[in-house]
């Protein structure tokens, strides 16, 4: 699958929607592994796909690696797509089938995300986001910031994969009943498998660790808003479309859903990880939520921590130098299945 070209320009590597924080391991680490990269600010997609040089390209979460945007790249000549993360919904696989090798980073911290997530649901339980709004400007009132106990209270983990089994383990330390849903069900100790319908009947607090797939899209839709318990607290640090956003916000605004912790949004490839406080925002449903007090909206973060961008940057690059020693099988390559 390789194509033609100089060792120096095989080594070269297009990386794209480049961050401060995303450099500092992987300029540690080029030199070690005789790989040249190359930064680019924006995210990939069609029209920056032409700034690409050499095989490899490394994408990240919001970069739209769909058919027109992978044509451009396969025109370039780039046979690899080294994605720095774990999700890969944003690749077009069917596309990428016998032109590229999609490579990955299965795990690099799960602890990172179940720890933010924990955090986020103590954040909008109790209310701290608004208590350090209030006493910055010296409001030492304490009206509305009522929570409640999560010990005896119930958790519904939906996907109880890696990061799903580390947020478990917080949640027992919080005494917490857990019940689970996953396609897999494994024996986890402590934990109750349930229907979807029956978790939604019986939770508490709801924090969703599956991947976004055809099946998973809008798992969190008004029906299954319907069937959860009044005032019922959701977490969503896995992707965003597996929650239809306009039917979160309606159940928020009926009172129904209590409380929504949303590291991710549906419509996030547009405003996430950038700078708007200019600007107007155009998504009414974005900025709705954000407006409201029982929303903690976070610009897709979880994963942020030192230990995950390290285990981040090495796996990308031992995923690109088995590529560039030109092996045929690679540990973390992505399939159709
Ligand atoms: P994992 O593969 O270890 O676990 C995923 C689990 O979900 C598996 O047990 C699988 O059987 C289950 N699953 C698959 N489809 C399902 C469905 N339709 N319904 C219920 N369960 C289903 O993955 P992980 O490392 O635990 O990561 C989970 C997700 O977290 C990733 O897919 C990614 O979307 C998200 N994530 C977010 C961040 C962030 O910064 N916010 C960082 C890393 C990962």
């Amino acid at each position: 699958m390789k194509a033609g070209g100089l060792w120096k320009n095989m080594k070269c590597v297009s990386f794209y929607d480049t961050k401060p924080y995303d450099r500092i391991y992987f300029d540690q680490l080029a030199g070690e592994y005789g790989v040249e990269i190359h930064y680019f600010e924006e995210k990939l997609n069609k029209k920056t796909a032409t700034f690409a040089e050499g095989e490899a390209v490394v994408a990240f979460v919001n970069d739209n690696l769909g058919a027109e945007c992978l044509q451009v790249l396969y025109d370039k000549g780039v046979r690899v797509l080294a994605m720095r993360c774990s999700g890969y919904n944003n690749v077009d696989l069917k596309f990428a089938k016998g032109r590229f090798h999609v490579l990955r980073v299965p795990a690099y911290s799960p602890y990172a995300v179940a720890e933010y997530a924990m955090g986020t649901l103590l954040t909008i339980n109790r209310k701290l986001h608004r208590a350090y709004n209030r006493t910055r400007e010296f409001n030492f009132s304490l009206n509305g910031l009522t929570g409640f106990d999560l010990r005896g209270k119930t958790v519904g983990v939906i996907g109880t994969g890696r990061i799903g089994q580390a947020f478990i383990s917080i949640c027992k330390g919080f005494g917490m009943r857990i019940l689970a849903y996953d396609v897999y069900p494994q024996d986890i100790p402590e934990v109750t498998y349930t229907e979807l319908s029956e978790l939604y009947r019986q939770a508490d607090v709801i924090s969703l660790h599956c991947p976004l797939t055809k099946e998973s899209y809008h798992l969190i839709d008004r029906k299954a808003i319907g069937m959860m318990k009044e005032g019922v607290f959701i977490i969503n640090t896995s992707r965003g479309a597996l929650i239809d956003s306009e039917a979160l916000l309606e159940g928020l605004i009926s009172r129904k859903i209590g409380a929504a912790a949303l590291d991710v949004y549906e419509q996030e490839t547009e405003y996430f990880y950038e700078d708007f406080s200019n600007d107007i925002i155009d998504d009414d449903t974005l900025a709705r939520l954000v407006s409201l007090p029982n929303v903690l909206m976070t610009s897709h973060q979880a994963f942020l921590t030192k230990e995950a961008l390290y285990n981040i940057a090495t796996t990308t690059m031992d995923n690109l130098r088995e590529y560039f020693d030109g092996k045929n099988e690679f540990t973390n390559e992505v399939t159709l299945s």
